[in-house]
């Protein structure tokens, strides 16, 4: 293969082979732009050295007649005596890893080139810099020496002068010293051929692939290992020269807001590293039109160029050398999530792109982002400190130390936030309670990270500046203030803050805007016209999970088309466990019959409400789906209250107690998510079923809901759905009413053998957490905490399969029971209702599989309803 490309050989699209660096640097050769001349060594030469331990055959043949071509057109040999070349090694791999790989610059400088760059440039000083430079880094990146040492000798030496200030003779002095520095730590002398130090450098590059915070980042970002990186040598222009000269970054549009405009930084009489590194204050890009007029203006007219050519925001790098621009690196630039959707519609405006491709522009966890509230700004001296931003979203609440005390403020309705070192499982009802949690402890694979996801709960994790201590009820800052108990704080789960009293929240416009009141802003107008695409486009409906009219109506607001998940177990809490209790203990069939009548007609208003606030649109109610013996007392509450009641005979409430005891115990279950639950409940209860059937029914009957969905929890079986379908529809004909009846998916057994369900199911609805869990044999309330946050350090996965689909596992059950339950019954109705209905990834998958609604909890709704218009594009 050819391993060797020269910049008027590649093209943008050569990403995989290339690197992003090296592709982009070819792409602005051919719109020729003033970039350095160079060539870039191919991934597949790192992928070869990485797995073959050395170079592969013919490079270095290629690597000497690409820098023969690069010397003949630059009409100077590198590292030569008199005149010398000289070039840069920069790392580029297809994904940008900002600062983890490396770069030389100066390459071909030694005693002799030194003095012949001196000459040609007429300046002295600016050639000594160049050397002291080439031997700090090449020091620091391919001999491994602590960068610290050279640092520490340049501050010596400049006492309290600024670098610029050095002179030719402090340099060249500068310059022995390193020399020294670089016998002593690595053993050898700094190398003086200069095709030797090209090579070490070009292996140097290949080496950092793999160095531990590459390694790290790339575990982080998800970025494949496998991949490798390219080498560019690029001729070395020269912003040292002098104040004629000097290095920038430039933005195409501001990545913070979206903002057309000049955004970017400059920096006089220095080189690349220089700018990032801060060593001396950089100005505004504007500035440069005053600097050097006609390079700033060629430079905005390069910018409006290669906006236009890549159809984006573009973030670059460049250099003037006396007077002269040179273009040295560009790429599609990062943004925020409200830049993400301004610069997509700003675009579509300028004629550049389709709203099609608009869509494609912006993602579901950026809309996500936009909707939490946000602290207003302007609070930093109030900042206690800065943790990890574990879980978005702006809190603010009195601080608490238990999980106790968080419970017992919030039901009196107090804002708390759970401070705690770390969290562990019995801080689950503490974490409820509170409005946001904050732990000293862990990283975003923590219990409490992991957990306040889930609920979408605020979360700042790892803050560990802070000394927490729980026994005494406060916590310390390194400063010294001392926050008790009850102090109020805020957190800022966006950006980690943690703030000391209450910063003002502000609420999101993005929400407003989903509410039906549409504040004028350029943002919700992006939003607004970027979601009307979305929706136009997509083939899957969206719904919601909702259980309530409040939470019906909020979905239908945010664009629900319909309910896919009624849950009815909160039916059967508060004031009417009493009811369920005397189910449980009913003795005789009359017993029994008179509970469930009791309980029917505070189900029918429950369903009637629910089928009003989705006003004809479909409507999925699941039938009781826990086990029963969630609804009872806890059993040491009990046995205690049993205990002190003594054995006085004829007092009506004890002997209730006792019976309830013994019911607990006779209910108690080893492994309750595998036990009497969903339809096994229905099979083993007489009338549970018939009744919230009946309730429905009569709901239905009443507000006229043409669209009711009676859905079956847990079935494994055919037999299992028959039996209750034949019940609920006898009930469903006597009264009337219309209704499909249908099951989820969410035991293997049942995706394994949804040919046969589908004969008895007019809907599937996949419930994909019971699904992963007993696909994987994951309990879901134990395994998160447990050990999820190692098996991603392994990249046993890459996401938990909680939040993302695991296709290749539950995803391929799913794919197994839509095929096969279609074959049954061509046209069954199939939809998702597990959490997993709101992540892009997993609308993509239902997508992908030919679902026709995903539903998700309510404020998800936008997202999945953008990502499932993303999925057809
Ligand atoms: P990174 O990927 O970390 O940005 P780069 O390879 O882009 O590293 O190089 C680091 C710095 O050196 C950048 O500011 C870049 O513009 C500058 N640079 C790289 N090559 C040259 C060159 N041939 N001439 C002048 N400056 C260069
Ligand atoms: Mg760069
Ligand atoms: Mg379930």
């Amino acid at each position: 293969p050819k391993y060797v490309y020269d910049f008027t050989e590649g093209n943008k699209d050569l990403k995989d082979l290339l690197g992003g660096k090296g592709a982009n640097l070819a792409e602005m050769t051919n719109l020729d732009l003033p970039v350095p001349p160079g060539f870039t060594i191919t991934t597949e030469a790192c992928r070869h050295y990485l797995g073959h331990g050395g170079m592969p055959d013919g490079l270095d043949g290629e690597v000497a007649a690409h820098l023969a071509d690069l010397e003949s057109r630059m009409r100077k040999r590198l590292g030569d005596s008199d005149d010398p070349l000289l070039v840069s090694v920069r790392s580029g791999a297809k994904f940008s890893m900002p600062g983890m790989m490396e770069t030389v610059l100066n390459i071909g400088l030694n005693d002799d080139s030194v003095l012949g760059l001196a000459k040609q440039s007429g300046n002295e000083r600016f050639a000594w810099d160049s050397y002291r430079r080439l031997i700090q880094m090449f020091g620091k990146t391919v001999l491994d020496i602590d960068g610290d040492l050279f640092e520490r000798a340049i501050d010596e030496l400049k006492g309290d002068r600024e670098d610029t200030d050095l002179e030719a003779a402090d340099l060249q002095r500068l310059v022995e010293t390193y020399k020294g520095i670089v016998r002593s730590q690595s053993g050898r002398d700094f190398p003086t051929d200069p095709r030797e130090q090209m090579d070490l450098a070009i292996r140097a590059v290949f080496d950092s692939w793999n160095a531990p915070r590459a390694v790290l980042y790339r575990r982080q970002e998800r970025i494949p290992s496998g991949l490798g990186t390219a080498v560019n040598v690029v001729a070395m222009v020269f912003g040292n020269l002098g104040a004629d000269s000097g290095t920038g970054v430039a933005f195409t549009r501001d990545p913070g807001s979206g903002q057309r405009g000049v955004y970017g930084d400059y920096l006089q009489n220095a080189q690349g590293e220089d700018v990032v590194a801060g060593i001396r204050n950089t100005v505004p890009l504007q500035e440069l039109e005053k600097i050097d007029t006609a390079a700033y203006h060629e430079l905005l007219e390069i910018m409006a160029t290669l906006e236009g050519h890549y159809r984006d925001l573009c973030d670059i790098e460049f250099t003037v050398e006396r007077g002269k621009l040179w273009m040295l690196q560009t790429r599609v630039g990062k943004r925020t999530a409200e830049a993400a959707f301004r610069i997509a519609i700003q675009l579509v405006d300028e004629g550049l792109i389709g709203m099609a491709e608009a869509v494609t522009r912006v993602t579901g966890d950026q809309l996500a982002q936009l909707m939490f509230p946000r602290f207003a700004t302007g609070e930093d001296n109030r900042r206690l400190t800065t943790g990890m931003n574990a879980s978005p979203g702006a809190a603010v609440g009195k601080a608490v130390f238990t999980s106790a005390r968080a419970v017992e403020l919030a039901a009196r309705g107090e804002d708390v936030i759970l401070v705690r070192r770390e969290t562990n499982p019995d801080d689950l009802s503490g974490m409820i309670a509170a409005k946001g949690v904050l732990t000293s402890r862990g990283g975003k694979t923590s219990h409490a990270a992991v957990v306040a996801r889930g609920m979408g709960k605020t979360c700042v994790c790892g803050a560990e500046e802070l000394e927490v201590d729980v026994s005494a009820r406060r916590f310390t800052t390194p400063d010294g203030t001392v926050v008790e108990e009850g102090d109020v704080v805020s957190i800022d789960g966006g950006n980690g803050a943690v703030y000391l009293g209450e910063v003002p929240v502000v609420a999101s416009p993005v929400v407003e805007y989903f509410e039906g009141r549409r504040p004028e802003n350029e943002l919700v107008a992006a939003v607004d016209r970027i979601m009307a695409h979305a929706d136009s486009v997509r083939a899957l409906a969206v719904r919601a999970n909702a259980d309530t009219p409040e939470d019906a109506a909020r979905a239908r607001r945010f664009g629900a088309q319909g309910i896919g998940l009624c849950r009815t177990e909160h039916m059967f809490l508060g004031d009417r466990r009493r009811l369920v209790e005397d189910l449980i203990l009913a003795t005789t069939p009359e017993e029994r019959q008179a509970a469930l009548d009791a309980l029917e007609p505070l189900q029918t208003a429950d369903f009637t409400g629910l089928f009003e606030a989705m006003d004809g649109l479909p409507v999925t109610i699941r039938l009781i789906d826990p086990p029963l013996h969630e609804f009872l007392p806890d059993l040491t509450d009990l046995s205690v209250r049993v205990a002190l009641a003594g054995d006085r005979a004829g007092d009506e409430a004890r002997d209730k107690d006792r019976r309830l005891l013994e019911a607990v115990k006779r209910l108690h279950e080893q492994n309750p998510m595998l036990g009497l639950r969903g339809v096994r409940l229905g099979l083993a209860i007489p009338g549970l079923f018939a009744m919230q059937v009946r309730a429905i029914a009569t709901a239905a009957g009443r507000t006229g809901a043409r669209h009711a969905e009676i859905m079956i929890p847990l079935v494994g079986a055919v037999q299992e759905l028959e039996i209750v379908r034949e019940e609920a529809q006898a009930i469903l004909a006597e009264m009337g009413v219309d209704a499909l009846i249908g099951t989820m998916i969410e035991v293997p057994r049942a995706a394994l053998t949804a040919g046969q369900i589908a004969e008895a199911a007019q809907f599937f609805s996949f419930g994909t957490n019971d699904l992963t869990q007993m696909t994987w044999g994951f309990s879901r309330d134990d395994v998160e905490s447990a050990f999820f946050g190692k098996y991603l350090d392994l990249g046993i996965f890459g996401v938990s399969p909680f939040e993302s689909i695991d296709r290749d596992g539950v995803g391929r059950l799913m794919r197994i029971a839509a095929e096969e339950g279609r074959r049954t019954r061509p046209g069954l109705k199939l939809g998702i209702c597990g959490e997993h209905g709101g992540d892009p990834d997993s609308v993509h998958f239902c997508h992908e599989i030919g679902l026709d609604y995903v539903s998700c909890s309510p404020f998800r709704v936008p997202v999945a309803r953008l990502e499932a218009g993303r999925a057809t594009l």
